[in-house]
């Protein structure tokens, strides 16, 4: 396939070049012009489009695909966590856990009372020995007179010592808060652990870095994205602070990433019917400050979509997933389980008939719903919600509602994802959780659901789309690694053995977990008329590996090594 163009500026030959287009084809060389891809063919037939001023590279048969779309994470709250104290993901002791902080603290040349230390990477599931809490009494015997916090990587749950809890306005006299839990001990007094959504609260309370600040984060993220091989970002979570840092950069001609967002609407934004259309003001203000009107070769920004948390999560102590069948729990000891039914079906955030709402109103002022769905219970939720969108609203069918997580699916739900058009989005690598989580899904779930935890290729096999979210920094930055979970379903355990492999679905071929990072990710995100495959006509978002993952075991998919990564036809990593 050759186009007319008179000659390329940049032609890369003898390649293995995957792509993505609607018939998986491999070609040898490929040619770009003004950041668009001219044409793709075989290194002779580029030939013609080469002249003197032509900058040809050869490939030497190195393997390139479009570069990788990662269309659920948190970039900026990940930078944040790699520029400041965190705790590495590590299972702890309490002890080694303020060993840590302690030894931040004395190197940091912050020591005011105002000070904030915001603790990151803290796995509060894996606090040694197992079922151990880290309260505020604990953070109290730092030395230091910082207010500071404990931030859980599931963003769930929140420690705070005394001092941050002043700072938050929190005391025994706070009431309870219907949608999550500030932690108390028996005498009433708050015991400092703050979970779902007033940890939210509070940790967005805490105030923001200045604007050079951010830019410094902003640069740290797009660095370490374009590393291992990503050029476009679906921002979970979107924010002022972050976007006005990647605007900057963009403006100074210096952003390397294109960044999509979802503007959060909450159950307080929109509390009753009449606040919609307050709410939906405020996103679509936040889009238009935000938002590159086109879309070009030149990296941009653009918020398109609207993100609803709809449930919690599924691990033990939260269990704030919604199910459609009850948790069982525990009632026995670590060693001696005994696990009995409970009428416990975890939480819906948001009140149905408003929800219902806030989507088709959503989908209407022309943004694409984005859910956070952990539990079957949430998913069909969701799933009837879009249902009475596609049915009443068949001119809307141009939106594309994406659910996120979907940890727990019933089988009944796969073909809905297919039939009502909705894309699954995905983490890859929870698929390889520790035996001791298997352990304990297989006995909170029972056998039957057990079946469909993480599902991945059920999605594919009904028929539906599944786009790639590697939700960083949830878990740390490692993409390569998340697609060999999905093609191996195991992982490993926090002392680095592979775990027992999650045989609750078949594991993915390296061409479904492509496709699902790059064109398939697109598609959720609308843009794939514009990236995710390389394809004349498209921005050339290319890279190169120093591996084929079409030519090696699936094991070894996590050690692919990106040569260099090029945006919009301007190489902007090297290895
Ligand atoms: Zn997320």
């Amino acid at each position: 396939m050759v186009t007319n163009h008179s000659y390329a500026e940049t032609a890369y030959i003898n390649g293995y070049i995957y792509t993505a287009d609607s018939a998986n084809n491999v070609c040898e060389a490929i040619a770009i012009a003004h950041g668009y891809i001219i044409a793709t063919g075989t290194t002779k037939q580029i030939q013609y489009l080469v002249n003197q001023n032509t900058q040809v590279i050869d490939l030497q048969g190195k393997t390139m695909l479009p570069g990788i779309i990662d269309a659920h994470l948190h970039p900026f709250w990940g930078g944040l966590q790699l520029s400041g104290c965190h705790l590495d993901y590590a299972s702890l002791t309490i002890e080694q856990t303020l060993a840590k902080i302690q030894h931040y603290l004395d190197q940091d040349p912050c020591v005011g009372i105002d000070d904030w230390l915001q603790v990151r990477g803290w796995l509060r599931q894996e606090v040694l020995p197992l079922g151990t809490d880290i309260t505020r009494t604990d953070l109290d015997r730092l030395n230091t007179v910082r207010p500071v916090i404990l931030f859980s990587n599931d963003c769930h749950t929140l420690v705070a010592n005394t001092r941050a809890l002043e700072k938050f306005g929190l005391n025994r006299h706070t009431p309870a808060p219907k949608d999550g839990k500030i932690g108390r001990r028996p005498d009433g007094e708050l015991n400092g652990i703050l979970e779902d959504a007033p940890a939210m609260r509070a940790f967005d309370s805490i105030p923001a870095l200045n604007n050079k600040q951010a830019i410094e984060v902003a640069k740290l993220v797009q660095y370490e994205l374009n590393k291992q091989g990503v050029t476009t970002v679906m921002d979970a979570r979107s924010a002022d602070l972050q976007f006005r840092a990647f605007k900057t950069l963009a403006e100074q001609d210096c952003l390397t990433i294109r960044l999509l967002g979802a503007a959060e609407i909450t159950p307080d934004d929109a509390a009753t019917l009449n606040d919609i259309p307050k709410a939906l003001e405020n996103v679509k203000a936040f889009a238009k400050t935000y938002s590159d009107e086109q879309w070009q070769p030149k990296p941009g920004l653009k918020i398109s979509l609207v993100k609803f948390f709809i449930d919690g999560v599924l691990q033990a102590p939260l269990m704030t997933a919604s199910l459609l069948k009850p948790y069982r729990i525990n009632q026995g000891t670590h060693d001696q389980l005994n696990f009995i039914e409970t009428d416990r079906f975890g939480d819906l955030y948001y009140d149905n008939t408003l929800l219902e709402n806030l989507i088709i109103e959503s989908s209407k002022a022309g943004f694409h719903p984005h859910m956070h769905t952990v539990g079957d219970g949430a998913i069909e939720t969701m799933l009837n919600h879009i249902e009475t969108l596609r049915t009443q609203y068949p001119h809307l069918n141009h939106i594309r509602p994406s659910l996120a997580h979907n940890e727990l699916a019933a089988p009944h739900q796969y073909a809905r994802f297919a039939q009502l058009n909705v894309i699954a989005t995905l983490s890859f690598q929870w698929a390889g959780p520790t035996n001791e989580m298997i352990e304990q899904f297989y006995h909170m779930l029972g056998e039957a659901r057990f079946n469909e935890l993480e599902p991945c290729a059920k999605f594919l096999d009904a028929g539906a789309k599944i786009a790639f979210g590697s939700d960083w920094p949830i878990d740390p930055l490692n993409e390569w690694y998340d697609f060999k979970v999905a093609m191996t379903r195991t992982g490993y355990s926090p002392a680095g053995k592979i775990t027992k492999q999650l045989k609750t679905d078949r594991c993915l071929t390296v061409t479904e977990v492509l496709r699902a990072a790059t064109i398939d990710a697109a598609f959720m995100l609308s843009q794939e008329q514009h990236i995710g495959s390389i394809e004349i006509g498209k921005f050339a978002d290319l890279i190169i590996l120093d591996r084929n993952p079409f030519m090696i075991e699936a094991e070894d998919i996590e050690n692919v090594k990106i040569i260099s990564t090029i945006i919009g036809g301007k190489l902007v990593y090297q290895q």
